[in-house]
């Protein structure tokens, strides 16, 4: 079987490799930026190394993961150097990401070369693994982070003890958890709190983090997300579901900058009877669509179904090919639609 949750096959397929290529998604979020810089940490610790690419750039607040000594290229910006190295590469890990798709224009590169092995590393519900030699998929984690985390507990290096993992890797790791479950309110599994615990316990600095990646916003970000919740949000469905448009002039309007509008799609949650909340969001080619829900109401299905995408149950995204001023009334409808059928 491809599917396989044990470590022994990763860490031997990462053993017998030297040219290591971590692969993260688009928009890449803490989880994937995360996912990236601690393998590439562990790797390091077992005296090899790797590159990390991810297709376009990441938020500000998650620079400070980045390896300083092999900082994430970024494959839109340095095309010919991403190239190269996934074409010489002989193992490419994928993190964070259900199959090729989340990648966009990355994944012909990645797909290319037949000779080299490809691993998934994810916890999103239905991975794509025909592309893959081995799959490592749980989606019974808050992150791919978490994932990452018992798959290295297992490793030969490690063997159990985390005293043996270094503070820049574990911290990456809490980093991932941290922003995936947002700041532990959603996505928790038993074992999560006690993975956490494990790397409080090697020193990691939950304060420093939660002040790095929560308080570290630009002004004109907050006033965005004033702006959106008085002025944009729409109240729809007898008071279930909460949607915000965001197009290109407003985002022009507060100096929109990549990962500005992260954590504004949960906002709406908190209003009492609200079970769906999303953000759709103008783009060059595509209306962004950010997807959250609360309980059983399952907005994976919604992406799937309506929006060109997928996730998870309670947290998803997708893509909408039409115009910004055709999405209000295609969302409604769509709503409608899925609470009928439901
Ligand atoms: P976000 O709203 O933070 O961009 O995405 C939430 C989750 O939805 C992501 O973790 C990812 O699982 C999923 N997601 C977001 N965009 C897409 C997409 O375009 N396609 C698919 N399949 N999943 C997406
Ligand atoms: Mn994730």
């Amino acid at each position: 079987m491809k599917t396989c949750k044990n470590a022994e096959q990763l860490w031997s397929l990462v053993e017998s490799s030297s040219r290591i290529v971590l692969v993260g998604h688009t928009n890449p979020d803490g989880d994937a930026i995360g996912s990236l810089s601690a393998m590439y940490y562990f790797i390091r610790q077992t005296g090899k190394s790797a590159s990390l690419m991810v297709p376009n750039s990441f938020p500000d607040f998650l620079s400070c993961l980045n390896p300083a000594e092999e900082p994430v290229l970024i494959y839109r910006n340095d095309t010919d150097v991403c190239e190269k190295l996934i074409a010489d590469a002989d193992l490419i890990i994928c993190m964070d990401m259900s199959g090729p798709k989340r990648i966009d224009e990355m994944s012909d590169a990645i797909l290319k070369n037949s000779l080299t092995k490809r691993i998934l590393i994810d916890h999103h519900l239905n991975p794509d693994v025909d592309p893959f030699d081995t799959v490592i998929s749980d989606t019974e984690v808050s992150s791919t982070c978490e994932l990452l985390l018992s798959l290295i507990l297992e490793s030969p290096v490690i063997d159990g003890d985390i005293s043996r993992l270094s503070l820049e890797c574990a911290t990456s790791i809490a980093a991932g958890m941290l922003t995936d479950t947002n700041n532990f309110s959603n996505s928790i599994f038993p074992a999560t709190l006690e993975r956490m615990s494990l790397l409080l316990r090697r020193g990691v600095d939950r304060d420093c983090l939660y002040n790095e990646i929560f308080c570290s916003y630009s002004a004109s970000r907050m006033k965005l997300m004033g702006y959106l919740l008085s002025e944009k949000m729409k109240i729809i469905q007898d008071g279930c579901v909460a949607f915000m448009i965001l197009d290109k002039s407003e985002k022009e309007k507060y100096s929109f900058r990549t990962g500005d509008s992260e954590g504004f799609v949960n906002l709406p949650l908190r209003i009492k009877g609200i079970k769906m909340s999303a953000l759709l969001t103008e783009d060059d080619e595509f209306v962004k669509v950010s997807l959250r829900s609360k309980g059983d109401l399952d907005v994976n299905r919604f992406a799937r179904e309506y929006c060109n995408g997928g996730g998870h149950r309670n947290a998803s995204g997708g893509r909408l090919y039409m115009n910004i001023s055709e999405t209000a009334a295609y969302f409604t409808e769509s709503v409608y639609d899925y609470f009928k059928k439901a």
